[in-house]
């Protein structure tokens, strides 16, 4: 990570934080953190090198989870809106769609920033404010020896072809209906990205971007994810990820499917992650924070 004096602060905290918690983190002076990543500027104060984590690609990952899932019978039915839902003896018993209604057991709502809106229908509050984030795709650099170069507010990596793919705030909030945003790429926030990339990595600021990605995320009122399973009715599981459920799927998954099956968590404590947290909250919370859309914006 290349870093400011503040970040450098705030990093070290990070860095004793991390190692508490038994992950390696291990300072760099500024000469290491070049060698490691020489495309970052070189008025930087040091770096933090966070000896875990890794990356995938998306489209290719959620592809993979899609064959998974038939390959254990799932069935994947696209382009079909859920409008409402049929109750009876305190659990929904079916899904009502635009193709038509579907009898189930059990019922997972994790429609990204439309949770809200299908948790709503079924009594539960799962404040979300949706935001569009953009990812930005560089011609290819030369490979550094460390791909993952965080920093100047990013988050990003260099692919093995070398090309740089960078996002990272500040967000576009939006508001959604309940048939979906669009995704619409090359929005205003891909200058701000290319400007912060090239600030972060001079040496690679004279690449052209060659694409860019978006999507609608949503963000919870803490930040942290939603994995409940309400109490009425009881057979439904709310899944949020707050802007981070890539990372945290193979995860989020499995507690999700413990929750359907066992009504708990097997393996980690996540009642702090239920929607009970969110009883006293001012029904402002948005215009509060100022993650309203900018024409709204108080
Ligand atoms: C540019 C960008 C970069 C990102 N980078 C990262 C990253 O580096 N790391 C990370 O962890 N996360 C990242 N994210 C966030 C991550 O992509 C999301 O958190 C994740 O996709 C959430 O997965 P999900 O399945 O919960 O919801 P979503 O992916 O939002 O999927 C929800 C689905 O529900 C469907 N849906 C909604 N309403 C209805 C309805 N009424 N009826 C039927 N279907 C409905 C939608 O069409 C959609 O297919 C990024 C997102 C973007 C846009």
């Amino acid at each position: 990570m290349a870093l400011t004096e503040a970040q450098l602060t705030h990093y070290h905290y990070m860095a004793a934080m991390f190692n508490e918690l038994g992950y390696t983190a291990e300072h760099l002076d500024v000469k290491q953190a070049l060698e490691m990543a020489p495309l970052v500027n070189d008025r930087i104060l040091g770096g933090i090198h966070l000896k875990f984590g890794g990356q995938a690609n998306p489209q290719r990952t959620v592809q993979a989870y899609a064959w998974a899932m038939q390959d254990h019978g799932g069935r994947i039915l696209q382009n079909a809106q859920v409008t409402g839902f049929e109750t009876a003896g305190g659990k929904v018993t079916a899904v009502v769609t635009s193709r038509g209604t579907l009898g189930c057991d059990a019922l997972v709502i994790a429609a990204g920033p439309q949770t809200e809106g299908l948790a709503a229908q079924l009594g539960a509050f799962a404040p979300m404010a949706p935001a569009r984030a953009e990812m930005i795709i560089t011609e290819p650099a030369p490979l550094m020896p460390i791909g993952g170069v965080d920093g100047n507010g990013l988050y990003g990596r260099q692919t093995l072809r070398g090309n740089l793919a960078y996002g990272g705030g500040p967000h576009e909030w939006l508001d959604v209906s309940a048939a979906g945003p669009s995704a619409r790429p090359t929005t205003p926030l891909m200058r701000n990205l290319a400007k912060r990339v090239a600030e972060l990595l001079p040496k690679a600021e004279h690449l052209r971007v060659i694409r860019s990605w978006a999507g609608v995320i949503e963000t919870t009122p803490d930040g942290r994810p939603i994995l409940d399973r309400l109490k009425a009715p009881d057979n439904v599981v709310l899944a949020s990820m707050s802007g981070v459920g890539f990372g945290l799927s193979p995860a989020s998954g499995h507690a999700i499917c413990d929750l359907v099956l066992e009504g708990r968590c097997t393996f980690a404590e996540i009642d702090k992650l239920g929607v009970d947290r969110f009883a006293g909250l001012s029904p402002d919370w948005r215009a509060e924070r100022g993650w309203t859309p900018v024409a709204q914006a108080v």
